[in-house]
Parts: C-alpha cells; sequence; structure tokens
C-alpha cells in the first residue's frame, strides 16, 4: 500500500459511486491533501467531505481540467459518461464523448507536471467475440486485440487506453490503467437508468418487497454470466495498480462468474422472498457470457477479492433499502445518515 503523502491527490468523477468510495478510502488512509472533482453540483454527489477540496466543474472543458489538475502530484480519473446495459446502448454518442474529459485530462496532467495517471477502464474493451456464449472462457488482457469492443463506451475505454499508453511514451508521466469488471456496493447509482445490474436487482426486489408484488422482470434470459467486485475490493486494487509497475491496462474485477438469475437468488435470500421471474427478450442485455481472468494481476501484485457476493450485496441491499425507504418517505437527494432499519 502506498505511503501517506501531504501532496496533493486529485480524484475526478468523485461525485459519483467509484470516486466517491476511493476519495473516502483515500481519507481514511491518512491523506490530508485531497481535490475531489464533477461535474454535478456537489450536495447530489454520493459523498463529499469537509476536508477535501470539492470541486464541481465541467471536465470536457480543457481550461476546466487545468483547473483541476493544477499542483496535482497523484491524478485518478473516473469522470465518465457511465451507466448499465441500458443507458450505454441508448448512449453511444454520449460516451465517446468522455473520450474529451480523458484527452484533456492527460493534457492537463503533463502541464501540471503530475507523475502519476489513473484511468478506468473497463471489461468492455475485450472483443465481443470471445464473449458470444454463457460460458465463455475469463477473459486475459490479450483479448482487447483484435479490436471489437462494446459499441460506443468500449471503443472510448480503449482509446482512451492507448492514449495514456503513449502520453507515457512520449511525456513521460506514468500512466496506469485498470480494466473494472463490474464494481457493485454503497454510495452509488441505483435507480434512474444508469444503475448497474446489482443495484437494479436489489431495487427491484426491495420494490416487491415493501409493495407486495409477485414478480420481477430480469433482462435476457438470466442466464448471462458476469463477475462482480465489492466497491472495497476495487479501491484496493486502484491503489495497489497506482503504485505499481504495471505499464500495461490490467484487469481488476472478481473472476467468479455467476448468472443473473444467481444473483437474483442472492438478492431474494437476503430478502427473505421469492418473485416470480418475468424475463423481458428485448431488454439490453450485453454479452452473453464475461468473466475477468485474475492470472496476471495475482501474479504482480499479489491481489484477489475477499469479499464474498453475499456479503456485498447485503451490504449493498441494505444501503439501498435505506436510500429507498427515504425517497418514498419524500426526502430528495442522497441520505447520508443511515439509520438502523430493519429489511
Ligand atoms: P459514476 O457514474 O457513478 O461516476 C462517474 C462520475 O463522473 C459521475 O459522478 C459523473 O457526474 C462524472 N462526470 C461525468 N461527466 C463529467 C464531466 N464532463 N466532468 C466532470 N465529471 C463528470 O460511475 P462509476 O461507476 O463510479 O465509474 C467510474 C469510472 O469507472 C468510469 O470511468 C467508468 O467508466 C469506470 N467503470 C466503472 C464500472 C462499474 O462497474 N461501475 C465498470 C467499468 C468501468
Amino acid at each position: 500500500m502506498a505511503q501517506t503523502t501531504s501532496k496533493l491527490i486529485v480524484v475526478t468523477g468523485a461525485g459519483g459511486f467509484i470516486g466517491g468510495n476511493l476519495v473516502a478510502d483515500l481519507r481514511r488512509r491518512g491523506h490530508e491533501n485531497l481535490r475531489a472533482v464533477d461535474i454535478k453540483p456537489i450536495d447530489c454527489w454520493y459523498q463529499h467531505f469537509d476536508d477535501v477540496e470539492n470541486l464541481s466543474l465541467d471536465l470536457n472543458v480543457k481550461e476546466n481540467c487545468e483547473t483541476a489538475a493544477r499542483g496535482a502530484y497523484e491524478i485518478y480519473n473516473l469522470a465518465a459518461n457511465m451507466g448499465g446495459m441500458g443507458f450505454i446502448e441508448q448512449n453511444k454518442a454520449l460516451c465517446m464523448l468522455s473520450v474529451l474529459i480523458n484527452t484533456h485530462m492527460l493534457q492537463a496532467a503533463v502541464k501540471s507536471a503530475a507523475t502519476r495517471f489513473f484511468y478506468s477502464s473497463s471489461a468492455c474493451v475485450y472483443n465481443a467475440d470471445r464473449q458470444r456464449t454463457f460460458t465463455a472462457p475469463s477473459l486475459t488482457e490479450e483479448d482487447a486485440y483484435p479490436a471489437l469492443c462494446e459499441d460506443g463506451y468500449g471503443w472510448e475505454k480503449l482509446f482512451s487506453e492507448r492514449m495514456c499508453r503513449h502520453f507515457s511514451e512520449d511525456f513521460g508521466i506514468f500512466t496506469r490503467v485498470a480494466r473494472f469488471h463490474n464494481v457493485y456496493g454503497p454510495w452509488g447509482t441505483w435507480y434512474g437508468g444508469r444503475e448497474k445490474a446489482p443495484a437494479a436487482i436489489c431495487r427491484k426486489v426491495i420494490e416487491a418487497k415493501l409493495s407486495g408484488a409477485s414478480k420481477i422482470e430480469i433482462w435476457g434470459s438470466g442466464n448471462q454470466t458476469r463477475s462482480f467486485m465489492f466497491i472495497d475490493d476495487c479501491v484496493k486494487g486502484i491503489d495497489l495498480i497506482m503504485n505499481s509497475d504495471i505499464a500495461e491496462p490490467i484487469n481488476l474485477g472478481s473472476s467468479e462468474a455467476v448468472t443473473i438469475n444467481q444473483l437474483v437468488d442472492i438478492t431474494e435470500d437476503i430478502a427473505g422472498i421469492k418473485l416470480e421471474r418475468v424475463y423481458n427478450l428485448e431488454a439490453p442485455k450485453g454479452v452473453n457470457g464475461r468473466n475477468s481472468d485474475n492470472t496476471l494481476i495475482k501474479k504482480y501484485l499479489g491481489w484477489e477479492p475477499n469479499t464474498s457476493l453475499r456479503a456485498g450485496l447485503e451490504a449493498t441491499y441494505r444501503w439501498i433499502y435505506q436510500q429507498y425507504l427515504a425517497q418514498k418517505n419524500g426526502e430528495s437527494g442522497v441520505i447520508r445518515e443511515l439509520a438502523a432499519t430493519a429489511m
């Protein structure tokens, strides 16, 4: 783990799920000089802290990236147009426009003489042909080429990965790239269309439990396989990768594949209910099979996620349950003071 430093660390996308949890983790580990940046107004961030310099800036704009990066020692660039499959499939141009954030942040990082730059890439860069079956082999880093990425979002990620590589070669900044595989946990999007499968399933099960409904809609056949990494494991992995010598993109995810049906089974079990499943085969569902091969990260960093899916989902379910109840009672925004409510 990196040593605590008084040098300035910048986190972009800090009003979002992973960025907010990363700032919280950096604080916990004693970093005192933190700048958090997001396009959203600060009171809409999932987490914000009074002892952090919080800036609301649109990082599509080059000058704003220069403001964000000024004086930075390290930059974690997590700002992006991001969502689950529904959002990604219906907003390809918007997802590709994140290239403005990444281009301008890299330029600003070089200008401000930052030493290290972390880029959050995605398993969506991997070749679709390697993910056609429910039992497709786990994806190794070399499976990104020849390129056949997730349209829109995935191509932008692959392009930005290569920009990191060439900025490193040409301008001498250390860039570190993690390919995240489905991250889930508290303090992230759980409704509104940008939420990913674990949060969406928790919300649907909670809705059914509280309303007495007996059915749940599942996108696709439920047989799609994915792996899910709990947020605490993710921020630990980010720290290890950022402070490593690994110059090439590397997987950061769980290697335990489960079907969407199994994800629903666990969530139902946590909620203590059983629902009739209605499969919507027309809904966006992504590739059939995707899992992370963790050979490289285990070899280089000895990293493996240590939160079981059941434990991570319980924490996520509990957090969404609180948010759901508060919203139902007319409270707006993110509920930060969580009461001990029975589930
Ligand atoms: P998120 O949507 O919760 O966070 C992204 C944040 O970026 C948001 O708060 C958003 O407001 C901000 N943002 C968007 N455009 C901006 C702009 N122009 N200027 C400033 N801020 C802007 O998403 P997340 O899940 O926390 O994802 C963080 C990063 O990790 C993203 O790059 C995402 O592509 C990547 N990633 C996430 C996952 C996952 O499972 N969550 C998987 C693969 C990759």
